[in-house]
């Protein structure tokens, strides 16, 4: 597919590119929204093998953010950037500099935040060149770590999926397998633990997975085992595509709902699940909390956690409204959460249109 045609399948409203030859800066931002207010995503680092790739990621990632926030009624848009490297290698002072310019020239349409190879020192570095950066550490005024309130909002879809299909959401007793201890894992481990679920954990770091043991009494399983254990719900919390065609029929669960991203490899295993009745919660419904958490940073008053925790606290009540009208409608709960999102993007701009004329 030629460019142009790539990012008019994609949706987006506008793909910048950057570059800085002193520093090495290869960027690519893209604003996929900014419908319901400026387009807020991280900015990945990674050595992508072509900029074809690059591109394809940046594309896709921006598209999920205008969900993400519209899923959860943010006032935001969606965007998200890729810098083409490697940052155990390539990344420097002068190279975020240089690349905190680059979104500084964007005037606020896009606001960066840390993702998959950038760090919140980073963040604090971007910072020294753009307000529009977001996740910076609590010294700078920043919202720091966004782990834990991912793992909040997760607990919360968790408990509303457990009262879709048990009729309580009460955890307790319920037998759940995580699936990678790591930030936001071992945080759910821990919100899980002290509401009385059983944990089965797995991770391949047998350290993050010995620590689980230890501290909330969990039983480990294999990594490749745990997509297969007998359990109530199962949480994705390492990788992406993990409900694919290798995994899917193996799952012995009622429900899957975690903090990975793109859990399922396509959505055809959406529909699969539902035809399994296996109750799949719409990854980026239950993630959000993380992105609730930093776009707080963007309030007139400042970040302030309290009210933080009150937002991404509705996830449970947005997981309620998907499943339901999934339920409602007999779709997969992925299609509901999706039509809620496209409906919130259209509400908005026929707001706007009717303020435009009056
Ligand atoms: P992390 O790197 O801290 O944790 C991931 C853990 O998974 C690590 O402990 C790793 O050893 C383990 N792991 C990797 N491969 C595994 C496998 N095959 N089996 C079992 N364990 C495996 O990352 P995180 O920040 O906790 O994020 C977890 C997931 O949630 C990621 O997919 C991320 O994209 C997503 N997510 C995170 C946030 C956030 O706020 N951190 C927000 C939204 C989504």
């Amino acid at each position: 597919m030629k460019i142009f045609e790539q990012i008019a399948f994609s949706g987006s409203e506008q793909v910048v590119w950057g570059s800085d030859p002193a520093s090495g800066l290869k960027a690519i931002i893209a604003i996929h929204s900014t419908a319901r207010g400026p387009a807020l995503g991280g900015t990945r680092m990674y050595p992508y093998r072509s900029e074809e790739e690059a591109l394809q990621d940046v594309l896709r990632l921006a598209r999920g953010m205008t969900y993400k926030a519209a899923a959860a009624g943010l006032a935001l848009g969606g965007g998200k950037a890729v810098i083409i490297g490697d940052p155990a290698k390539e990344k420097s002072e002068a190279l975020l500099r240089a690349y905190g310019r680059l979104i500084d020239t964007l005037g606020g349409r896009y606001v960066t935040a840390e993702d998959v190879g950038t760090s919140q020192q980073d963040m604090d570095v971007i910072r020294q060149e753009t307000k529009y950066v977001a996740g910076t550490s609590p010294e700078t005024g920043g919202s720091g770590d966004p782990s834990p309130y991912t793992a909040l909002g997760v607990f919360q879809g968790v408990r509303a999926a457990l009262a879709e299909i048990f009729s309580t959401d009460n955890p307790a007793g319920r037998v759940v397998a995580v699936q990678g201890a790591g930030k936001v894992g071992y945080s759910l481990c821990r919100l899980l633990a002290d509401a009385g679920a059983r944990l089965i954990v797995s991770d391949v770091d047998e350290a993050k997975a010995r620590k689980a043991v230890a501290e909330f009494g969990a039983e480990v399983a294999e990594p490749e085992e745990i997509s297969g254990v007998e359990c109530d719900l199962f949480a994705p919390c390492a990788l992406g595509a993990i409900v694919n065609k290798r995994t899917v029929r193996k799952f012995q669960c009622r429900i899957i709902a975690g903090a990975a991203n793109n859990v399922l490899a396509e959505e055809k295993y959406g529909d699969l699940l539902h035809q399994m009745g296996i109750l799949y919660v719409p990854d980026y419904v239950i993630n959000a909390g993380g992105l609730i958490n930093v776009a707080q940073e963007l309030e007139p008053a400042g970040y302030r956690q309290e009210k933080a925790v009150e937002k991404v606290k509705r996830i449970y009540d947005t997981t309620l409204t998907v499943l339901k009208l999934a339920r409602q409608e007999n779709i997969p709960p992925y299609r509901a959460a999706a039509r809620l999102a496209e409906e919130r993007l259209q509400e908005h701009g026929a707001a706007q249109n009717r303020r435009k004329t009056a």
